[in-house]
């Protein structure tokens, strides 16, 4: 299958993928849970979209991949492509404007952090994502059209149990104003709050119990935002270059330059918790834990996991429940967008 934008979700496949939730949620009945399936793509999906960076047209697919594999990027573009680039905290290379991962300069990829976020939000374990460019492509600059590709390709469940990294103790980083911690939790949570001299923006705060069913209908259609200001500076680092009205918010003073206006009238913090779902997917696990966001970045997002990682007492590898993803119901995205 392949998709260019995003259209209308096929009833059959979005039933299949409740069907996997469904049988992951029979144990909830029973006096011992039976822990949850790891899971994959049904089949290989394809997109076709541009990159936020270079302007250029890309193409990706993600393809159904054996348990215990993870995510799993691979390049299709260069030589040595077929070198595959794990998506975890210790292979990123930089995280200033998006984040990139890599096993060195030339292998690597770009702009991940809108599709990590769909894949563990929507429960899915293992993909190999391949890409015939540098960075992913941006689409609308929501995780929605990856959300979307998931539910069209369906999940299967495997036979290898999920596991999460279940938070033990608090673990705080900060940078300047910005702090981002990670603290013990029954079930896995967001707090988010940002404060931007901006009038358009300012000051907005969400809390988020991570479910696939609440992602789809709260977060994944959250775009990505910039001030007017910083495109031109970022234009001038030959940075941006395919950025337009089509794939972010643009903010000038009190002004939303986008035709359509807001999606929601708290877009920004809603992206802001896309974006650390996806960061915190570096982990290579779910994290069962309760994270606060307070003006954190990408950057401080993967420090919080590598400052996390590398304390054993903080954390420990365990099977993951279905009471800990409430996932009750799923929301079709086509529905959701239709609202
Ligand atoms: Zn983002």
């Amino acid at each position: 299958m392949a998709f260019d934008g995003l259209s209308a979700v096929s009833a059959a496949d979005v039933t299949s993928l409740a069907a996997v939730r469904a049988l992951s949620h029979l144990s909830t009945s029973s006096s011992t849970p039976v822990p949850m399936s790891q899971t994959t793509l049904k089949t290989s999906i394809s997109c076709t979209g541009i990159g936020l960076h270079t302007g250029k047209k890309v193409s990706m697919t993600l393809h159904p991949a054996a348990e215990n594999t993870g995510v799993i990027f691979r390049r299709t573009d260069i030589a040595g492509g077929n070198a595959e680039i794990p998506a975890l905290a210790t292979h990123v290379l930089d995280s200033r404007l998006c984040t990139v991962i890599g096993l060195n300069a030339q292998q690597s990829i770009g702009t991940i952090e809108h599709l990590m976020s769909a894949l563990v939000a929507m429960g899915v374990d293992n993909v190999v994502v391949e890409v015939n460019a540098p960075e992913l492509p941006i689409m609308d600059g929501s995780a929605a059209p990856f959300v979307f590709l998931i539910e069209c390709a369906g999940l299967v469940a495997q036979s290898a149990t999920r596991k999460a990294l279940k938070v033990l103790k608090p673990v705080t980083v900060s940078h300047g104003m910005a702090e981002a911690t990670l603290l013990p939790s029954a079930t896995p949570r967001i707090d988010f709050e940002i404060d931007f001299p901006v009038a358009a923006i300012g000051q907005q705060a969400m809390t988020f119990s991570v479910s696939s069913s609440a992602f789809v209908a709260e977060i994944a259609r959250a775009r990505t935002f910039c001030l007017i200001d910083d495109i031109a500076k970022m234009r001038e680092a030959g940075l941006a270059l395919g950025g337009s009205l089509d794939n972010a918010i643009v903010v000038n003073g009190a002004e939303i330059l986008n035709e359509d206006g807001l999606r929601y009238s708290n877009e920004f913090v809603r992206h802001k918790v896309l974006d650390a779902i996806g960061d915190l997917a570096l982990a290579g696990k779910p994290i069962l834990g309760h994270y606060i966001g307070k003006r954190s970045s990408h950057a401080l997002n993967t420090t919080l996991v590598k400052t996390l990682l590398a304390d054993p007492s903080a954390w420990t590898i365990v099977d993951m429940l279905p009471e800990e993803i409430p996932a009750a119901g799923l929301p079709s995205l086509a529905r959701v967008a239709a609202q």
